[in-house]
């Protein structure tokens, strides 16, 4: 017996490096992102769907506000070898958050507003869509202001009395004109000066379909397709689209499924550190 298990010991320290590779890191929750290592040629599914792997083996997924409990990465290794590995996704309670005080056109729109919806909507899914060989996603991200925060991922939103969809993105109550910094590398994939809910809207990509948004800009500083570095000043908070007052709203994808942004940046400083960083 004690032959058998060393022999089988011998057996896994043999294998290639290719078997024993995988690893995944991040935050494993409902709204969460992870990062995952395997061998560069080796074929990543998540959800049915092949997923990107860099040059350097590396991938990266995302986990939707509901997503379920337990999900299964499948991991193809170059010898062909099929495994599975359990991804346990932690759970998370959401808040309910009632905004009254909108303008009535904002929350029950016209047939025609309805129709520019749809075309925002097109635009915002085709961006999204953009799978980018480049790994900038890596990046510790920054936030992309610094104020109070006026709005948390996941929440229930009741608007003017009517129950809508679970808010997407951070809050962050700032005046008009604080200048947004990119909180990580990336190349803009949409500018809008005037989107029906979002208003000035910015896409930043960060490679392999990890993207940020930035929503409600009074001024778009950067153009689509430019290249962006962490920390350059992309655009200056407004009150377009939907809201009650300036502020910025940043979400972040992984392609259509919406992440939390502040699960990857450190806690909010307060604002007095805020100001004597400036
Ligand atoms: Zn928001």
């Amino acid at each position: 017996m004690q032959r058998i298990i060393i022999g089988a010991f011998l057996a896994m320290l043999c294998l290639p490096y290719s078997a024993q590779a995988f690893k995944l890191e991040g935050h494993l929750v409902q709204g969460g992102m992870a990062i995952g290592s395997v061998h560069p040629n080796a074929t990543v599914y998540f959800q049915g769907k092949p997923v990107r792997v860099s040059p350097e083996g590396l991938f990266v997924i995302g986990f939707s506000r509901d997503a379920k409990a337990e999900s299964v990465i499948e991991l193809h290794q170059p010898s062909g070898t099929v495994e599975k590995h359990p991804v346990r996704i932690k759970k998370r309670s959401y808040k309910i958050q009632r905004i009254d005080g909108l303008p009535p056109r904002k929350v029950s729109p016209s047939a025609e507003d309805l129709e520019r919806i749809r075309q925002d909507r097109a635009l915002v899914k085709a961006a999204r869509q953009t799978d980018d060989p480049r790994t900038d996603f890596t990046q510790a991200f920054i936030w992309p202001v610094i104020g109070r925060i006026s709005g948390v991922y996941g929440s229930q939103r009741i608007l003017n009395g009517k129950p809508k969809n679970p808010h997407s993105g951070v809050d962050i109550a700032v005046p008009t004109g604080t200048l947004v910094k990119a909180p990580a590398d990336g190349v803009v994939s949409l500018a809008h000066n005037d989107m029906f809910y979002s208003g000035g809207t910015l896409i930043v990509d960060h490679g392999h379909g990890l993207s940020t948004v930035f929503m409600h800009l009074h001024k778009l500083l950067v153009e689509d397709g430019q290249r962006v570095k962490q920390g350059d000043v992309i655009a200056q908070v407004g009150a377009t689209g939907r809201v009650t007052g300036p502020h910025l709203h940043w979400g972040m994808n992984w392609f259509d499924t919406r992440l939390d942004p502040s699960l990857l940046v450190p806690p909010m400083p307060t604002a007095q550190a805020a100001a004597s960083a400036q």
